[in-house]
This record gives C-alpha cells, sequence and structure tokens, in this order.
C-alpha cells in the first residue's frame, strides 16, 4: 500500500492509516515552497451535516498560488487544497438537508461558519471571526474525494458542464461581489485581467456598464480578449484610459495598482481590492488621490447570498468560462501556468 497519511477532521493528528482503510489519490502540499506531492490518502467519511463528494474537476486559483508560496500561512500541514470543487455527491453525513446521493454540487472557498459571532448575526458570514475555508483550514478538491458542509455547497446550473463550472465557484463568486461593491458605477475599470475579470466582465457588460481592461505592459494577446469579451478599451496598466472611472476592481495582487487606478477615478469613485494577498501599497498624496470623496476597500471571502445570487445570473447572462484543463497529477503545472500569467481564463484539475 505504501507510504501514506490520514487524518481525522479536525486535522490536529496524523495518524497512521490501517488495513481496512480506502485510498484515494490527491496532490497535497506539505511544506509551503515545496511542489505539491501526489499521495494516496483515506476516503474522508462525511460527518454530521456533511456530504461526502467524488470530485470531477477543481480549478485553480490564485490564493492557492498564496498559500504554495508562503504569502498566506497555511493553518494545517499536510493540506489538500481546492475550493473551486464539481463533484457528485456519494455518502451523506446526519441531517444533511437539500441535497442528496447523486446530486451535482459545488464547494466554494467559504466552508464553515460558526452562526453566532456579531458578523454572521448581521448578515456578514463572510467576516465571521471563526471561519473556516475550504483548501485552508479545510481540506480541498485537489483529490479524488472530498468531504463538505453541505450548508455551504451550491447546486451547480445545468447549463454548465463540471470543467465549465468550476471557475464560477472562486473567480466568479468573488469577482461578482467585488462588482457589488462597485456600485452603480457605469465606467468600470479592471485590473487584472485573469480568471476573475475574465467572467466579471461578462456579467458588467450585461448591466450596462462599460469596461476598461487593464494588463499587464505588452499584453496584446489578453488585451485582446478583453476586447472580444466587450471591453470598451484596453491597455496596460501604466495607461492613462481614455475618461475618468467611476469605479476600479483591482484583481492583480500588486499593491502599486492602487495609486495608480486612484489616479483614474472621478470624483466619488471607489477603488474594490479583490484579492486576498496583496504587496504593500506605496504612500500616496491625499490631496490628488483619496479627496473628493474617492474610496479604496476591500472585498474579504463571500457569502452564500452571494454565492447563490451569481450562480442564478450566470446562465442568464450567460458568463462563459474559459477553462485549460490539467490532470490531478499536474496540479504543479497548473499552478506554474497560472503563476506565469500566460493562461487564458481559468485552469482547472480534472480528477478522474
Ligand atoms: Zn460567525
Ligand atoms: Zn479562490
Amino acid at each position: 500500500m505504501g507510504t501514506s497519511w490520514c487524518r481525522g477532521w479536525e486535522g490536529e493528528k496524523i495518524r497512521q492509516y490501517r488495513q481496512e482503510d480506502e485510498f484515494v489519490r490527491a496532490m497535497i502540499l506539505e511544506r509551503p515552497g515545496e511542489p505539491l506531492r501526489a499521495a494516496d490518502v483515506a476516503v474522508p467519511e462525511p460527518e454530521e451535516g456533511q456530504v461526502q463528494l467524488r470530485v470531477h474537476a477543481c480549478a485553480v486559483c490564485r490564493t492557492d498560488l498564496h498559500i504554495v508560496d508562503g504569502e498566506l500561512p497555511a493553518s494545517r500541514l499536510p493540506l489538500i487544497l481546492g475550493h473551486q470543487i464539481v463533484g457528485t455527491v456519494e455518502k451523506l453525513g446526519g441531517n444533511v438537508g437539500g441535497f442528496g446521493v447523486g446530486d451535482r454540487v459545488g464547494v466554494p472557498w467559504l466552508g464553515w461558519t460558526d452562526g453566532t459571532c456579531r458578523y454572521c448575526r448581521s448578515g456578514r458570514e463572510n467576516l465571521c471571526d471563526n471561519a473556516r475555508f475550504t483548501g485552508y483550514q479545510i481540506d480541498g478538491g485537489y483529490a479524488e474525494y472530498t468531504v463538505a458542509d453541505a450548508r455551504f455547497c451550491f447546486r451547480i446550473p445545468e447549463a454548465y458542464h463540471d470543467l465549465q463550472a468550476t471557475p464560477l465557484l472562486c473567480a466568479g463568486l468573488i469577482g461578482y461581489r467585488s462588482l457589488r461593491f462597485a456600485g452603480d458605477a457605469e465606467r468600470l475599470g479592471l485590473y487584472g485581467f485573469g480568471a476573475s475579470a475574465h467572467l466579471i466582465i461578462q456579467v458588467a457588460v450585461h448591466q450596462g456598464r462599460r469596461v476598461f481592461a487593464f494588463t499587464s505592459p505588452n499584453d496584446a494577446e489578453t488585451q485582446e480578449a478583453a476586447r472580444e469579451l466587450g471591453a470598451e478599451w484596453a491597455g496596460s496598466s501604466e495607461e492613462t484610459p481614455p475618461e475618468e472611472l467611476d469605479a476600479a476592481i483591482i484583481f492583480a495582487p500588486v499593491g502599486p495598482l492602487v495609486p495608480t487606478a486612484l489616479g483614474t477615478l472621478a470624483k466619488g469613485g471607489t477603488v474594490v481590492c479583490a484579492g486576498i494577498h496583496m504587496s504593500d501599497i506605496p504612500t500616496f498624496s491625499y490631496d490628488d488621490l483619496l479627496w473628493e470623496e474617492r474610496s479604496v476597500r476591500s472585498v474579504a471571502n463571500l457569502t452564500r447570498q452571494d454565492g447563490q445570487e451569481f450562480l442564478d445570473l450566470a446562465p442568464y447572462v450567460p458568463v462563459r468560462t474559459s477553462v485549460t484543463p490539467f490532470p490531478l497529477e499536474q496540479a504543479n503545472e497548473a499552478l506554474d501556468a497560472l503563476r506565469s500569467g500566460r493562461l487564458q481564463g481559468s485552469a482547472a484539475l480534472v480528477v478522474g
């Protein structure tokens, strides 16, 4: 059976495998800064309120890259990454409502909340003091099987195949929340035209907004992709757009883009930072860049309501996803492709 590991749901303890355990393939993070390692892990059993899923596909997110690279501290190791999971329910734990065996479901980043803290009680479960996140505090979808709290899973719209649905679950959901915080901005800038911007531009255009897309300098291919998806203008982040913007969403983890984006805003405009991690923001002039009611805000995680709204809306836009598939065993190659910036759209692991 070879060397392996398995552990309880709480993850504190790595125990020896037992002869009777069944094993499945997974890609595990043992130490930040090192590639993921292929391993056989025990099939996770669903506990109270959980579903056991056979994973079909799991998209790769920039957050995964931040965890692998040590920019976000891993709170448990070894860890199975992946929080854009599409799978089929194979088994139910006790007291599972809403899903049955055979249902196709999606698992997002928000994996569990306490439901009792001041944030949960005020409709802001995305800020829950004790939140646990899929593929971070909870093992995720870079594996053949996973378990998830059924209350935080979504039904996948039928119009989407498994692979095509995966990026909706984070790139789409978090992007949608970011777009909400852009308010009713008519002229919208998108900085960093990766997985999220590919999806959110389609919603923004559907809503009648005018989109201005900013890419790395000299990335003509991505600028062309942005124009094809409806951007009125696409250029380098070093360029000045042809007119002032009412809001800008920054998807790239690059702090210096904050003052750059502020510099493009009309009075009263907002810069929304959509990522979980960003390099430091340089000092900037209050008088030149923030005065006149400009604002900067971040977006953290998602609520289930964001998720449901976006998944209801996506088939009507319709939001089309562009996904490059990688076999599960090539998770490191998928992460490298994302790191290099050479992907158009998303990368996803195809499992089984
Ligand atoms: Zn809470
Ligand atoms: Zn994500």
